[in-house]
This record gives structure tokens, C-alpha cells and sequence, in this order.
């Protein structure tokens, strides 16, 4: 069951321009569309505008000529210090797929490079979105305001511009559930209609999704600097990258290799959690790997079911690149990316700074198994001080079971926390190879698994693909009932509920092989 934006050669990729991304524009610069008009509830910084404007192009949305509220996320709005109530009204609307630009807000396109699977794309951008601006939080903290489908730009190559509503609410759902479940993401504060059809395989319709996030540098954002072997520019984007993520590293001894390991050890934290949820990201390349730690740009993401470590969904990983196993490999072949555009900015002597940025590339695999190693301790009950010699092996085993009896990867460790209370035979059930799995329950049970901690990290509901698919699929026919129930199930995940059952059950089997397709 496909998604509806089923482009089969996309920008996302890095293929060529394709026909059925729709007609192609002449002059995408679109003045008309925008008035500008004071908006006195919201203050944009344009920081990242001003302190590298050769990576931002200002550009303007272009018109939407009919904005329609999909969804708004009050919690957000609230954190954001922005009111939801003026965020629905008409001007509010127009605020958020672009068409208002606050006083003082400079939209850019932002430039930056990439490996796409595996293959360097000296030119990506923002083809088809628009920082806004800085907004600073409840918190004091800056958080980007980012348009996704507002408008082909410089970058957009053979795109259209344009996102379809099904994909935009996708990464709203998915990323709020991510939230939830306590990953580091990219938020989503709205997805609006646009009121414009958008040509894909058939007409469906436009959205705008409104995202948030603690910037959108990139792995490619340093890529397309050092390929232009400007320094000076290299230097001022590392410092930008620690004035927004780490201000305490610039009176490090080293700031440059001390960003470096600050994110080799925020991508370790983040694809161990990945990978103890589920998360297939499906388009790992470098310009879709943030600076930052979050992850960003839900696209072909999947959640699997039945615990496969070679799973892959997209349809254009043909080769399983991105497959499930393999996301802790890529984040580190990533960093490795990362680590050569960051090369000047660690010894002036190139074979000195290659032997640093090995040195500290190497913490990614410790730094992950030992995420990796906690967190499914913690999904088994098992006390944090417990031997590894122990634990390993009793971890190693168990996913060698699941994966022989194709076991879903997030109903069974609630099941097993009714194990640990006495009943196991729920998850007993799950098992082909039942005294395989008696004698490693036996085992488990022996080091007095603690059923309550487990349920406050095991989730119950997740975005199951069917779910998210007939959410979709209602809401681009106008109906958002499904989206909202889906919703308040996936925000609050480790809350059982009654009359949710289905949300915590795996895909009917009629529902097949999942796949998806670029996010468009
Ligand atoms: P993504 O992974 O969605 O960020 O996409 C990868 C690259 O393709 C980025 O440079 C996007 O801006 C660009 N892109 C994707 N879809 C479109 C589109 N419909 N129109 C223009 N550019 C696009
Ligand atoms: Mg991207």
C-alpha cells in the first residue's frame, strides 16, 4: 500500500530531474504573493541570514491561493510563545505557508551540499523550502522557523516546489511521535493547505508544513563550504554551529574538534535510539544528517514491525543502504564526510588533522554501543550497573529469537513486561521456537527484570505504518478525524488507554509489504 506522492525518481535522491515532478517554471521569484505587514505577535531573528549570508538566498513563498488549517500544534505554538488562536485566524494562516512575512523576518533558501546515497551532489539547497527566521522560546532558546512546500526556489533544480498534504502531515505525525517517544527531532507546529493541486503521479493536493527546529545545519551545510575551500567561510559556519548548539565550546581548548566530537557523540546518542525504537530513517544522506542531533526530514521513514535488522522500506533503496542494521554504519560513514570538510579547522597540517579527526571519529562506536547497550537494558527491566559480560550475550540472544520468529519489535518488550510480572505467555506466544525462548525467559527473569520501569520506556503506540497510511489517506479526502486519534495516541505513547487496542496491535496481515516512496 503506497503512499500517494509516489514520485519514482526524486530530488530527495539525487537523481535527475523528472518529468512527473510537474511543469517547470521560468521565473520562480514570486513578488506578488507577498505583503508584508507588521506581525507584532511574532519577532523573527534572521541570524543565520546575517552571519552567513553566503549560504542564504532570501526568497519569498509563493502564493497560496486558498490556506486551509490541517493541523496546528498547540503544545509548540505555546513553547514557541505564539498564540494558536491568531495562528488560525486568515493572517495567521498566511504566516504560516509564508505569505506574510513579519516585519524584520529576512526568508532565506538555505545552500548546502550532500552524499546522496553514497554519491557527492556539490549543489542541493533548499529547492522547495524557507528558513523564516529564529524565533526564541519559552526557554530562551532559538529555534528555526522553517516552510517546507512553499515554492520552487534556486535550488529546486527540475522540482516543482510544491508538497503534497499526505507527506506533510507524514512528518508531522511521525516527528511528533518521535517527540514523544523521546528522540531528538525536528518539530512540526503546522501543515497547512495550500488550496493548489500538485502534480505527482495524479493531481493531490498542496500543503505547507510549518517545521521547528534548533537549526538546520547540516553534515552538506559544512560539505558545500569546504568544497569552495573558503576557510574563512568554513571557520564562521563552525562558529555559528557552536554559538546555536554548544556557546560553552568556544572557550574550549580546541572549539572546532570539540563540535566535531559534540556531534559525533549526538549522532551516536541519536541512531542508538533509532534503532531501540524501531526507526527505519530511509534516506540517510549527509545533507538529511543535522549538526545539531535531530533528526530531520521524514521522507521514506518507516517504523518496522517485525525485527529484521535488514528491513527497508523506501522504494528506491534498492540495495539497502538505509536498511534498518545498517543506520549506525551510515551515521558514521556520515561523520567521516563530516570530518573532511572539517579538516582545515583542525590542524593547519592536513596529515595532523586527518590523524585527529580519526582519533575522534573513532568515540562514535563506543559512544553508540554504549547508548545501544543502556537502552536495551533498560528495555529488558535489567538494572544500569549489570555486568556486560552478562547482559550481552542475554540482549544478542533475544534478537536472534525475535528476528527467527519475524517478532514485532514494539509489542513484545511490552509483553514482556507481563512476563516480569508473572504472565508470560502473552509473549510466549509470539514464538515459533518456544524452548528457546522459555530458557532465555528463565534466564532474563533470574536478574529480577523490574516490569514497571519497562513500561515507562517500552511504547505502546507507535506510528504504524497501516495507521499512518489510513490516516493519510483520510486526510487528503478532507476527513482529519483518523489524524487526530492517531495523534493522541502516538504524543502520550507509553500511556495504555482503553479503546486503543489498535493502535498497539501490528499491521493486519493483509496489509502486506510496507513501502514507501520519497516524501513529496
Ligand atoms: P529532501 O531530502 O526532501 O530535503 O530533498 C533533497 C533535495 O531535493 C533538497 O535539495 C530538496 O530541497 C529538493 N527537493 C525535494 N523535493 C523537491 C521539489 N518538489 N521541488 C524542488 N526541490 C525539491
Ligand atoms: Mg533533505
Amino acid at each position: 500500500m503506497p503512499l500517494g506522492c509516489s514520485l519514482r525518481r526524486c530530488r530527495r535522491c539525487g537523481c535527475g530531474p523528472d518529468e512527473r515532478h510537474g511543469e517547470r517554471h521560468g521565473a520562480p521569484r514570486n513578488l506578488d504573493a507577498v505583503s508584508v505587514a507588521p506581525a507584532p505577535t511574532v519577532t523573527l531573528d534572521n541570524r543565520f541570514a546575517r552571519e552567513l549570508s553566503e549560504l542564504a538566498l532570501p526568497w519569498q513563498a509563493e502564493a497560496a491561493p486558498d490556506p486551509r488549517l490541517l493541523a496546528l500544534n498547540e503544545t509548540l505554538a505555546k513553547e514557541l510563545g505564539l498564540d494558536a488562536a491568531s495562528l488560525r485566524t486568515d493572517d495567521g494562516l498566511r504566516l504560516l505557508v509564508g505569505n506574510l512575512v513579519p516585519e524584520g523576518a529576512t526568508p532565506v533558501a538555505q545552500a548546502y551540499a550532500g552524499h546522496q546515497f553514497g554519491g557527492f551532489n556539490p549543489r542541493l539547497g533548499d529547492g522547495r523550502a524557507l528558513l523564516l527566521g529564529e524565533i526564541v522560546d519559552v526557554h530562551d532558546r532559538l529555534r528555526d522557523l522553517h516552510l517546507k512546500g512553499s515554492g520552487r526556489t534556486p535550488f529546486a533544480r527540475g522540482g516543482d516546489g510544491r508538497a503534497v498534504v499526505g507527506p506533510m502531515l507524514r512528518e508531522y505525525v511521525v516527528s511528533e511521535a518521535m517527540h514523544a517517544l523521546g528522540v531528538p527531532t525536528t518539530r512540526s507546529l503546522a501543515v497547512v493547505a495550500t488550496g493548489r493541486p500538485v502534480a505527482r503521479e495524479t493531481l493531490l493536493p498542496g500543503a505547507v508544513l510549518a517545521r521547528v527546529a534548533s537549526s538546520h545545519l547540516r553534515v552538506g551545510s559544512f560539505q558545500l563550504v569546504a568544497a569552495t575551500g573558503d576557510v574563512d567561510l568554513l571557520r564562521r559556519l563552525a562558529d555559528h554551529a557552536i554559538g546555536r548548539h554548544h556557546p560553552g565550546l568556544a572557550q574550549a581548548e580546541h572549539p572546532y574538534l570539540a563540535l566535531f566530537e559534540a556531534v559525533v557523540a549526538a549522532q551516536a546518542a541519536l541512531v542508538a535510539q533509532w534503532m531501540l525504537v524501531g526507526f527505519v530513517h530511509g534516506v540517510m544522506n549527509t545533507d538529511n544528517m543535522t549538526i545539531s542531533g535531530e533528526t530531520i526530514d521524514y521522507g521514506p521513514c518507516a517504523f518496522m514491525e517485525a525485527f529484521d535488522p535488514a528491513s527497508v522500506f523506501s522504494s528506491i533503496d534498492t540495495g539497502g543502504r538505509y536498511a534498518y542494521g545498517n543506520q549506525p554504519v551510515v551515521a558514521e560513514w556520515n561523520l567521516a564526510r563530516l570530518a573532511e570538510a572539517m579538516l582545515p579547522l583542525l590542524d593547519e597540517d592536513e596529515e595532523r588533522a586527518v590523524e585527529i579527526a580519526v582519533e575522534s571519529l573513532g568515540a562514535f562506536r563506543p559512544l553508540y554501543s554504549a547508548a545501544w547497550s543502556a537502552g536495551m537494558r533498560a528495555k529488558l527491566g535489567l538494572p544500569d550497573g549489570l555486568d556486560e559480560g552478562v547482559a550481552a550475550p542475554l540482549v544478542d540472544e533475544l534478537l536472534t529469537l525475535l528476528r527467527a520468529s519475524h517478532v514485532d519489535h514494539t509489542s513484545f518488550y511490552r509483553a514482556l513486561g507481563g512476563a516480569a510480572r508473572g504472565d508470560a505467555e502473552p509473549a510466549r506466544g509470539l514464538f515459533v521456537d518456544l524452548p528457546a525462548f522459555d530458557a532465555w525467559v528463565e534466564r532474563w527473569r533470574a536478574l529480577g527484570p523490574d516490569a514497571d520501569a519497562m513500561d515507562r520506556v517500552n511504547p505502546l503506540y507507535i506510528p504504524r505504518n497501516h495507521l499512518v497510511e489510513e490516516a493519510l489517506a483520510a486526510a487528503t479526502d478532507g476527513e482529519t478525524g483518523p489524524l487526530e486519534r492517531l495523534l493522541d495516541a502516538v504524543t502520550a505513547p507509553y500511556d495504555e488507554r482503553p479503546g486503543l487496542e489498535r493502535y498497539a496491535a501490528p499491521a493486519p496481515v493483509d496489509f502486506g509489504a510496507y513501502q514507501t516512496f520519497c516524501g513529496t
